[in-house]
């Protein structure tokens, strides 16, 4: 079987989307880990991933909607950082259209895996159901928009900075899409200790 896959890194160009306090972009960051999950996907030859932004271009969310739907994927992922006035927050999220129980199972088959990269779980770290982001109310394929962190929290900024936590971020997004399609993959935990102060 081969999926199409759509990844669709948020922001681009003139919207930097969350700035981080050393000057980290929210685009910069989503483009790149959407560039190492395009990479992860090709090895499977069961993926034929396809970006909506190969470059630091500024694109209308419509636009990216209209790719989606010229290029009928069998999933669609949104990648973004999330931001706070305070400082504190942390941990990932992962949003679905509240219509969409597909979206739904896809959503908490890659927050179990993206979850796993480090042991520290906090109360902001969930699967939340919605209706008002743009991605996922008009693309036609299940759909999910992933804050992979805080860009906010000092800390998570250097995490997000940080090539290997990326590429661990792109790997983690692999295994939960080889889970939603039900493959035979390696449940192994990973511990991102390391990374955490
Ligand atoms: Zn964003």
């Amino acid at each position: 079987m081969n999926y199409r896959i759509m990844i669709d890194a948020g922001h681009g160009g003139k919207d930097t989307g969350a700035v981080g306090k050393t000057g980290l972009k929210e685009s910069d960051v989503v483009l790149n880990v959407a560039k190492l999950l395009h990479d992860e996907l090709l090895k499977s030859p069961n993926y034929y991933p396809e970006l909506t932004r190969e470059d630091d271009s500024f694109q209308k969310l419509s636009q990216r909607v209209e790719r989606e739907k010229e290029f009928q994927p069998a999933i669609f992922i949104s990648l973004h950082c999330n931001a706070s006035v305070s400082r504190k927050p942390f941990d990932t999220q992962i949003y679905y259209h509240k219509k969409s129980s597909k979206g739904k199972r896809l959503a908490r088959s890659i927050f179990r895996f993206l979850t796993d990269i480090d042991s520290t779980k906090s109360k902001w770290s969930r699967v939340i159901e919605n209706n008002v982001y743009y991605v996922l109310k008009n693309t036609t394929a299940p759909s999910i928009l992933i804050e992979l962190d805080f860009i906010s929290n000092p800390d998570r900024e250097g995490l997000l900075s940080c090539k290997l936590f990326q590429k661990e971020c792109a790997k983690c997004i692999a295994k939960g899409i080889d889970y939603y399609f039900g493959k035979d993959i390696n449940d192994k935990r990973i511990l991102f200790k390391h990374f955490i102060r």
